[in-house]
């Protein structure tokens, strides 16, 4: 999630696809409840279903659940009997998530932590929980911490996605320096770069990192 221009092609794109009425739903629950509009677009969330279900994932993780519209997204991909654990700062967001999640039929698959998400990844680990699948979407100055989690919570194989790697343009523009800016370049370079990991970068949306645990 996170603010984006869409692109005529975008735009295109999605409109080959049948719409759909949990991203209209869950939008509308933002908008009720005063939260930002920052949901993954519907074409976005259509590739973390197929991501999900293309790797064969029964547990996954998600980092920022806002409304939980990613949330459907990943939950749509799972096996059956399949897992979520949801990681959310705030717990109002989460309560709406968790409402959202319910209506969307996957109310007994998601498991909601609340709290910043670095101590909620200790728990996890502490408990011995391995994941097969991550989305990273929270806090950009958290970035590169959270893939040293995703590495460590992950079982061989699995697949790390994040979002909001180019940052509306502030990754590349040279006299954009912030703390966020700067996380999120080392944690592109090291998507790019870290050996535990096959890494892929694509440039759409606001810029979506794919990497695969060996
Ligand atoms: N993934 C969601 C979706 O597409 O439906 C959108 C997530 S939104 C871009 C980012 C979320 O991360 C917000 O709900 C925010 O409260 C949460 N967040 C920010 N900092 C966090 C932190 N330190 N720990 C956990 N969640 C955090």
């Amino acid at each position: 999630g996170g603010e984006t221009t869409v692109s005529t092609a975008e735009r295109y794109v999605d409109g080959l696809f049948p719409q759909d009425a949990q991203w209209t739903y869950v939008r509308e629950q933002l908008a009720a409840n005063d939260m930002p509009d920052i949901s993954v677009e519907p074409g976005y969330g259509r590739l973390l279903t197929l991501l999900v279900h293309a790797s064969g994932v029964q547990d996954a993780l998600e980092i920022g659940a806002l409304g939980g519209y990613s949330g459907i997204c990943l939950a749509r991909g799972l096996k059956p009997g399949g897992s979520l654990v949801s990681l959310e700062l705030k717990q109002e967001f989460a309560d709406v998530a968790r409402r959202n999640m319910e209506a969307a039929g996957f109310g007994e698959v998601v498991d909601y932590r609340i709290g910043d998400a670095k101590q909620s990844l200790a728990q996890l680990a502490e408990e011995g929980r391995k994941f097969d699948f991550f989305f990273i979407d929270a806090d950009k100055g958290g970035y590169p911490e959270y893939l040293e989690w995703a590495i460590k919570l992950a079982r061989p194989g699995a697949v790390i996605a994040a979002d909001n790697t180019l940052l509306r343009g502030k990754t590349i523009d040279s006299t954009r320096n912030g703390p966020s800016v700067q996380a999120i370049r080392s944690f592109n370079e090291r998507i790019a770069n870290d050996e535990r990991l096959i890494g892929a970068m694509l440039p759409a949306y606001d810029g979506l990192a794919l990497a695969v645990v060996k």
